[in-house]
């Protein structure tokens, strides 16, 4: 590339920049939350892509064993499922924003990004009588635009900080290990109950609930890890 060329890179990279900078204000988008920021013994555990037919299993493991959990919902499944995410809720878990049907949002403009955040919201809420407050984009994929959204329909982007590889079905011992070797104070678990078979993950929960009880850390609720942090 010459002089020139070089020139008129550098001024389009910052002008858009600038002009992005302008759309999205830092002020008024928090970067999104992977894990909170404390030192007491606290993780929330979170389920993604359900309601499905492993949601009912996965909700039978955590009211055995005294814990509560939150779960990102595809809205389209809410549509489908709906007694589930009000059983889910019933029985004391947080149910929150996953968008309707799980596209790569980052493709996507902002009317349909809107949408799909905005119809889950109040498919969740129709169905529990709660108004979700987080919203974790499928994929994991954000960008500023799309938390700009989130943030201005009352929804915090959370992301995670530990994952049990789940959706890859790499057996149950796996699953348990790819968990309990990233747990810190404030860590945020992403398993899956929905997405493909979860049969696995079903069992790995059944260990991983007392395995790291045992190493003292207490399961709580995404809204009460914030709280608390
Ligand atoms: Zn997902």
């Amino acid at each position: 590339m010459n002089r020139a060329g070089r020139i008129v890179l550098a001024v389009t990279v910052l002008g858009a920049f600038w002009f992005c900078s302008g759309l999205f204000p830092p002020h008024l988008i928090p970067p999104p939350v992977k894990n909170a920021k404390t030192q007491k013994p606290m993780v929330a555990l979170t389920f993604d892509d359900g309601p499905s037919e492993y949601t009912p299993k996965i909700l039978k493991v955590l009211k055995k064993e005294h814990v509560h959990a939150t779960f990102f919902v595809v809205g389209e499944e809410v549509n489908e499922f709906p007694a589930l995410v009000r059983q889910a809720a019933d029985e004391g878990n947080e149910v929150e924003d996953h968008s309707w049907t799980h596209p790569h949002l980052v493709w996507h403009g902002p009317h349909f990004i809107r949408t799909e955040l905005e119809t889950t919201r109040d498919a969740i809420t129709k169905a529990t009588g709660v108004r979700p407050h987080f919203f974790r984009p499928p994929y994991g994929q954000y960008h500023l635009g799309i938390m700009e959204i989130a943030h201005s329909l009352g929804l915090t982007t959370v992301l995670w900080s530990v994952t049990g590889y789940d959706w890859l079905e790499p057996g149950v011992a796996r699953i348990v290990q790819n968990v309990t070797r990233g747990l810190a104070p404030g860590a945020i678990i992403l398993l899956h109950d929905a997405g493909g078979n979860r049969e696995q993950t079903v069992e790995a929960l059944e260990q991983i609930i007392p395995l790291v009880e045992q190493r003292e850390f207490q399961f709580v609720l995404l809204r009460d890890l914030f709280q608390n942090s």
